[in-house]
Parts: C-alpha cells; structure tokens; sequence
C-alpha cells in the first residue's frame, strides 16, 4: 500500500530524523520517479509528505513503526494522526500545535477532526458498550 507521510507540522530538525531513519528510508520512493508516473500534481511541498511503499497492508503496523521511530529518539508529545480526508495519509504533530492548527485528534485512535463538535461526535463509538 501506498502510504503518504505528512511532517509539514514538524520543525525541520525532526522532520529529518524522521526521513531518515531506517524504516522510513527502506519504504521510501524516489521522489522523481513518483513525481513522474503522477497524474495529479502535488499541491503540497514535495520536502514535507513523503510518499512510502509500505509493503504490509496495515495503516496500524507503519503507525506502530512511527511510534517507535519517535520513541528511539526521544521525540516525546507527539502524536501520529490520520488524514479523515485523504486515504492512506498520516501526520505527525506536535501535541501543543494540533489545535493552533486547527486539527482535532481522537485521543483513542488518532483520527483526525476539523472541529471539536465533529470529534466529541466521533469519540462517542470509543465508549459505545
Ligand atoms: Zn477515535
């Protein structure tokens, strides 16, 4: 599966320890190649979301991955959210920075809101019993 990594959030010091770390460099497509066999143009700055050929096929497996990535490297108070609006997309942010950024995270499963109105409504399947 394709995955894209977002570290647009991220100040460039952890963005290279990301993109650089093991993991991320052996799932890691090179950047031209994609750019070429690409009908849609990219929108977003190519130096922050990476485009990753996870070969499992679990969002869950690369977010465990991220975790210990951040774990490794002291990286604490950060959270790996999921795009709602793009499939296969992941953040990584700075927990401070979610809400100055506009961004909601479900503090259970890392899905990623517009408002707090639409998180609470989302939050409610969490305590369904
Ligand atoms: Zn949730």
């Amino acid at each position: 599966m394709i995955i894209r990594l977002d570290l647009s959030f991220l100040s460039g010091n952890v963005r290279s320890i990301i993109v650089n770390s093991e993991e991320i460099k052996s799932f890691s497509v090179d950047y031209t190649t994609n750019r070429t066999n690409s009908a849609v143009a990219d929108q977003h700055d190519p130096n922050t979301i990476i485009t990753l050929d996870y070969k499992k096929e679990s969002l869950e497996d690369f977010k465990v991955i991220l975790r210990d990535i951040l774990a490794r490297n002291h990286l604490d108070n950060f959270t790996i959210a999921e795009d709602t609006e793009a499939e296969n997309t992941v953040a990584i942010l700075r927990e401070g920075d979610l809400e100055q950024f506009g961004i909601y995270v479900c503090k259970h499963c890392g899905t990623t809101f517009k408002s707090i109105d639409e998180r609470i409504v989302h939050e409610r399947i969490h305590y369904f019993v």
